[in-house]
């Protein structure tokens, strides 16, 4: 690793950064279009599993339609996952209107997001599901570039953008910004302890 390799096609512990879209329904839900292209380590479950899998192989300036079904995207439906909760217990200050996304603790301190799904007289109905879930994937990607990972990339099992900042001094928030396409897999992100 320590010789100066530019890697030629999409591989593991190959950094990548790809432009991309993805649709959903026929409607564009993300897109890195008048941004930064996503940039992920391959073969560290950085990104969906359905998607990175369809990108090895791939060279810079490559273009690839990418479909991705449920079960190798965010999941599929589990209407288990839909719930009622009293409507006095939901903060004056939480917009109620279906669609609305919350940020949930459950008892064990761990984060739920979830989407409003219907509002009652009493009682609110929630979705704990990701709002991909069941969803098929039709990703639009390019690769724009690719380079070797550092060791310390490869030990923590994802990108370090060290050119402007020290990573370590961020807040974990930041981790979120590589999670964009791979929200189920937060517990499994390094904090960097
Ligand atoms: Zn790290």
């Amino acid at each position: 690793m320590a010789e100066n390799l530019v890697p030629t096609e999409v591989k593991d512990d190959v950094v990548v950064s790809m432009e991309y879209t993805l649709t959903v329904d026929g409607e564009i839900v993300d897109s890195s279009e008048g941004d930064d292209p996503l940039v992920f380590l391959q073969g560290h479950q950085n990104i969906i599993p359905g998607l990175e899998k369809a990108l090895y192989g791939l060279k810079v300036g490559d273009s690839k339609a990418v479909s991705v079904e449920p079960e190798e995207g965010y999941g599929i439906r589990d209407e288990e996952e839909v719930l009622e909760v009293e409507r006095k217990e939901f903060p004056e200050e939480i917009p109620l209107e279906p669609g609305v996304e919350l940020d949930l603790r459950d008892d064990n301190g761990e984060t739920l997001s979830a989407t409003i799904l219907e509002i009652g007289d009493e009682l609110i109905v929630l979705d704990l599901n990701h709002p991909l879930a069941g969803k098929v994937l039709n990703f639009e990607v390019k690769i724009v570039d690719l380079r070797e990972a550092t060791e310390e990339e490869l030990e923590h099992g994802h990108v370090h953008l060290d050119d402007e900042f020290e990573y370590d001094e961020l807040d974990e928030d930041f981790d979120d910004d590589f999670d964009e396409l791979d929200d189920d897999d937060d517990d499994k992100k390094d904090n960097h302890k």
